[in-house]
């Protein structure tokens, strides 16, 4: 049960007065809460600045620098309006100071309005960007126009929020204000030892500083006030982590000890070896699977590393010793395209394998239901369906997650609930850096997949502006003569899915009007079966252009596909184009990448672009990635730092984020059901920042 004193921060922000249907919508979109859900105060309160404009600087006319944001105090001598009928001149109000004349500049505007704000022969504070113009200074449309006694009313330090259309800045303004007033009185979770250290604030004190700093050099990620923030939000994910772990570990494991004749079986049918870092992660989880512990390990490896065939080995160890496995993906493509790879390596073998999505239905999902029930199939693929009520197993005794960044931390508890003592072994192709593996998951033991199957060739990516497209459908109409198969990926660009489907339609027929019959489209709109068969023929070879959304970014895996077109390069993410990139690349022959940019592109989209063209390395790609998002923006993480948190950031708070990793370990250990004073105060921390799901983890009473 939430704490009843944050009922009212968990109220829809239309319970803020003045907000209406219409402002709630903008809100909801500006907050991104998600499809039809209603924003809520918290999630205004949580809506930090990106940083500040300070009007603090008086530099005088002729010292306000080009670009800079500075407050004048000046004479208004002369008013300029423009002739009548023409509306592109714009109306000048001539003002000075004892430094020189500034013209502020108004376009489309009352002159009656102007004349009662900057009457002539009158003082007034103006606060605004200046522009030079041919050695003269300009001030369009100043910010605030103050009479000298009102100088007191001007923002000095006035808050930069990310914002969204047809939302003002005061409106968004007056409605976190509104947010704050409704923050009741919170008992401190934080330990007054750490508080009194640091200097922190109370939480409360925290977050009315951060909407109202008070100079533009306190808002600095170390500030404390921020600084208490990143913390409390470290500490509730890392209190939510630990919980989830101690959770596992109380209902203890078993040992499970196979003696490997499925696994012979299964690396005698494989048409290849292993690589040492595939054998390495199979030797530590047979380790881990033969300790009476459970296993909660994550396997790390870059695109194309192979870790199918390792989660197979490790199901068949599994298999092996008598339990049964099951084996999730995140989308029902990829459960197919694993059930292909697998299926002839378990025939071989003698492992009893079947697929279960929500496609499976009527007498063949009642058979499935009663083999997995019974005993009889030893290794179910599906996608979560495979944790829906009425899916029974006699002994589910390994869960395999693939691509688990799109699995919450509830999922993963609803997949060991399945079973008694349940291992997991979670795979992600997301090449994390170690802190940030702590961040997502706590203390999952790592074992990576460092090396590239052997034989694989580096990918030559290009970079062209989009002018040349004509060329590269020349090239590809060369290269689909020769054999070759080619991805083209359009983007998605507009907010409605929609949009983006019509685009790749729109690509789909002209390319299919230059090539011919042998382009194909796979996108997020279309039915399941449809996209299957689809993907089946460019598998195949009957189709030998993919055209695709970014559907094809996770885990797909057509081995002779050499050339991979992404359109509009610029408007993907570094570990996008590097996850996109990693569908070429998979076999011994050549592959190219080419990045279709529209021309010109800005600093950071250039950046990732040469970042691609330098380097295959999954980890460069990851750290850069953190670089290029994290540059120069203090808070707003949601836009720019690490996903899912709002404050913290990997740069600045990794010693934040091990004090509160530490804390959360004595927490859990000295009052693991958290019903001690400090306890009842982090259960609210953990409502607060959403991480609630831990909380049903603790024993009643
Ligand atoms: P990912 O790690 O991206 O999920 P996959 O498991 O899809 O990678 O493997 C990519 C491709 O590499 C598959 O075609 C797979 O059969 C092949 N493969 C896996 N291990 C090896 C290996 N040791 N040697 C050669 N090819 C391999
Ligand atoms: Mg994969």
């Amino acid at each position: 049960m939430r704490p009843a004193l944050l009922t009212p921060l968990f109220g829809s922000v239309r319970t803020l007065a003045g907000i209406g249907p219409k402002l709630a919508e903008t809100l909801a979109r500006l907050l991104a809460v998600g499809d039809g859900q209603e924003a809520r105060v918290v999630d205004l309160l949580f809506h930090f600045p990106i940083g500040v404009i300070d009007r603090s600087r008086q530099p005088g006319v002729a010292g306000a620098a080009e670009g800079a944001t500075v407050t004048l105090k000046v004479h208004v001598d002369r008013h300029a309006a423009p002739p009548k009928h023409n509306k592109r001149i714009p109306y000048r109000v001539f003002a000075s100071d004892d430094t020189g004349e500034i013209a502020l500049t108004f376009f489309h505007v009352h002159g009656d309005w102007l004349e009662k704000q900057l009457p002539i022969g009158s003082t007034r504070y103006v606060s605004g960007r200046v522009d030079w113009f041919n050695g003269r200074p300009n001030m369009i449309h100043p910010d605030f126009i103050v009479p000298e006694e009102d100088f007191a009313s001007l923002p000095l330090v006035e808050p930069v929020y990310p914002m969204t259309e047809g939302l003002s800045r005061k409106t968004l303004a007056k409605a976190i204000a509104d947010a704050l007033a409704k923050l009741p009185a919170l008992p401190e979770w934080d330990h007054p030892a750490l508080l009194a250290e640091r200097g922190w604030q109370s939480f409360g004190d925290a977050l009315n500083r951060t909407h109202h700093p008070e100079t533009a050099a306190e808002f600095e990620a170390d500030a404390p006030f921020i600084a208490r923030l990143a913390y409390d939000e470290l500490l509730a994910s890392q209190l939510a982590l630990t919980l989830l772990r101690e959770h596992q570990r109380r209902t203890a494991g078993r040992a499970r000890i196979g003696d490997g004749a499925l696994r012979a079986r299964i690396r005698a049918a494989l048409p290849f070896t292993l690589t040492a870092s595939q054998d390495k992660a199979l030797a530590e989880i047979a380790a881990d699977l033969a300790r009476p512990e459970r296993m909660t390990r994550l396997l790390q490896g870059d695109v194309g590393s192979g870790k199918t065939v390792v989660a197979l080995l490790a199901a068949a160890n599994m298999v092996e010793a008598g339990g049964q496995v099951a084996f999730m993906a995140p989308t029902e493509l990829l459960v197919r395209q694993h059930a292909r790879t697998i299926q002839p390596l378990a025939d071989a073998a003698g492992l009893h394998i079947a697929v279960l999505t929500g496609r499976e239905r009527g007498a063949e999902r009642e058979a499935i239901l009663a083999g997995a029930a019974d005993g009889s199939i030893d290794l179910v693929l599906g996608t979560h369906a495979l944790f829906q009520s009425g899916v029974e197993f006699r002994d589910l005794a390994l869960v395999v997650v693939d691509e688990q960044h799109r699995f919450g931390v509830h999922q993963r508890l609803a997949l060991t609930s399945k079973g008694e003592a349940t291992d997991v072994l979670v795979m992600t192709a997301t090449p994390i850096p170690r802190t940030l593996v702590l961040t997502y998951y706590g203390d999952m033991d790592v074992s990576q997949l460092t090396e590239k199957p052997a034989g694989r060739r580096p990918i030559d990516t290009r970079a062209l502006p989009l002018d040349r497209l004509d060329e590269v459908v020349e090239r590809i109409r060369t290269a689909v003569a020769d054999g070759a198969k080619a991805y083209w990926v359009c983007p998605l660009v507009a907010e409605s899915e929609e949009l983006d489907v019509s685009a790749a339609e729109e690509r789909f027929k002209a390319l299919d009007a230059a090539l011919g019959p042998v382009v194909g489209l796979a996108h997020g709109q279309m039915k399941p079966a449809e996209r299957d068969t689809v993907m089946a023929r460019f598998l195949s070879g009957e189709i030998r252009v993919l055209v695709a959304t970014t559907v094809v970014e996770v885990g797909v895996d057509v081995p002779d596909a050499t050339i991979m077109v992404i359109e509009h390069a610029e408007r993907f993410g570094l570990a996008q184009l590097h996850q996109l990139r990693g569908r070429v690349g998979r076999s011994d022959r050549p592959s190219v990448c080419l990045l279709l940019y529209k021309a010109p592109l800005g600093e950071v989209a250039r950046s990732r672009l040469t970042i691609m063209r330098e380097t295959e390395d999954g980890f460069r790609i990851a750290e850069e990635d953190l670089r290029l998002r994290g540059g120069g923006e203090i808070l707003g993480t949601r836009q720019s730092g690490m996903p899912g948190f709002r404050i913290a950031s990997l740069e600045r708070h990794a010693r934040l984020m091990e004090l509160a990793r530490d804390d959360a370990h004595d927490v859990v250990a000295r009052d693991p059901n958290l019903v001690s004073g400090r306890g009842e105060a982090l259960r609210v921390l953990l409502y607060l920042f959403g991480r609630d799901d831990a909380v049903r983890l603790l024993r009643a009473g």
